[in-house]
């Protein structure tokens, strides 16, 4: 076995059907009796169930998330959370507001727990990103993670179609990246090929069938796997690329994760083929990338970046971004192969083995 170093990070995780019952406690067991909200207008039904749970110890609620934590609206939420003297934050919603009770932590240390409701991940990373200037940039701070998390599988049947098939692919990303990251290890990769698979089982079952709470809890287990193996491997080619688009030009994370992924794993077939033989174990199929482009395809979730109104135009800003420096990567990172690879993106290209690059055994 080769020598490595595993990180592990603290928290406490509380995951089940049901399990949003228990926040009281949590909140508790933290010794915070000051809570600020923070929810977004698709999370408010579950988060006027948590306002209700928190009794006398709910302070108020922040509502104005927008998607990439624009700088602008974190200073108002980090007003907020002064304004009310909060000493707990509640995030209840998708990787949006997560990144925004991580942004008032950055700044305050005040501790979090959250409540996911999407396939995001942020949850269970140190990582912070903030906009400004049309650029995403991110960062690690241990006091942006969330001390307690909540995982409640009925929180998510709400998600629709739309956005349960491109947040899966995120959090399938995060266990790709995971695979053939810099600081990748054997514990972070059984995580990281467990989640593809329950992944790949709970995500086109709850896109079929959004309120089959056994899918939902396959789906937010692969995610919970995904996250944690995020938190601990560096990510690489493919993030910086949605991290670019996304806010750069403001799309879903979802949705460029989804066009993106296959791409990527095709860019790193030939540098990484250990990660690429898991990556479609855990799937099912022959071949990694073009397993991962049939899979966003067969859900649903775009392929290309045309659809998502990208121009192309723009390609060659967003490939000159890319390599501003060049993340790190197994295979390197240089302008051209990076804008073929955003051509590829762009027009939808189901991915072909490289040359050399043998299908699982
Ligand atoms: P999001 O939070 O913007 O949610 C996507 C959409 O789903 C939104 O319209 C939201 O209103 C809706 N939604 C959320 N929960 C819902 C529910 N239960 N029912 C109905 N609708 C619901 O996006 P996301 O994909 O969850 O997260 C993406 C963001 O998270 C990006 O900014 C990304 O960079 C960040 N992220 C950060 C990390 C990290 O470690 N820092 C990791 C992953 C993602």
């Amino acid at each position: 076995m080769r020598a490595f170093t595993f990180d592990a990070l603290p928290g406490r995780v509380v995951f089940g059907v049901g399990s949003l019952a228990r926040l009281p406690d949590e909140v508790g067991l933290l010794g915070s009796t000051r809570v600020l909200v923070l929810t977004d207008p698709a999370t408010a039904e579950a988060a006027l169930e948590v306002e209700r749970a928190l009794g006398r110890h709910f302070v108020g609620t922040f509502r104005d998330i927008q998607q990439h934590v624009p700088i602008e609206a974190v200073a108002m939420a980090r007003a907020a959370a002064h304004r009310h003297g909060a000493d707990c934050l509640v995030t209840v919603g998708g990787g949006s507001t997560t990144g925004f009770g991580k942004a008032i932590a950055l700044d305050s240390g005040v501790p979090t727990v959250a409540i996911p409701t999407t396939y995001a991940g942020s949850e269970m990373t140190p990582i912070y990103g903030i906009t400004a200037d049309g650029r995403k940039r991110t960062g690690r701070d241990i006091r942006v993670l969330p001390k307690t998390v909540i995982y409640d599988p009925a929180l998510t049947t709400t998600l629709p179609p739309s956005v349960t098939g491109p947040s899966g692919i995120n959090a399938i990303a995060h266990c790709v990246e995971a695979l053939y990251g810099q600081d990748a290890n054997p514990i972070t990769s059984l995580m990281a090929e467990e989640g593809i698979r329950a992944l790949a089982r709970g995500i086109p079952a709850s896109v079929r069938e959004p309120r089959n709470l056994d899918a939902r809890s396959d789906a937010l287990y692969g995610a919970y796997l995904a996250g944690a193996a995020l938190a601990v491997v560096g990510m690489a080619i493919h993030h910086r690329i949605c991290h670019i688009l996304g806010g750069s030009f403001g799309l879903q994370h979802g949705d460029v994760n989804a066009v993106i992924l296959p791409q990527a794993a095709r860019y790193n077939a030939a540098s990484a083929p250990e990660a690429m033989d898991r990556i479609a174990r855990a799937l099912g199929v022959n071949e990694a990338a073009a397993g991962l482009f049939d899979f966003a395809s067969s859900i649903g979730a775009p392929t290309a970046l045309a659809e998502l109104g990208v121009r192309e135009v723009d390609l060659d800003r967003v490939a000159a971004m890319t390599v501003d420096p060049a993340p790190w990567n197994p295979r390197p990172v240089d302008l051209a192969s990076v804008r073929t690879l955003l051509d590829d993106a762009y027009y939808g290209r189901r991915p072909v083995p490289a040359p050399g690059v043998p299908a699982r055994r």
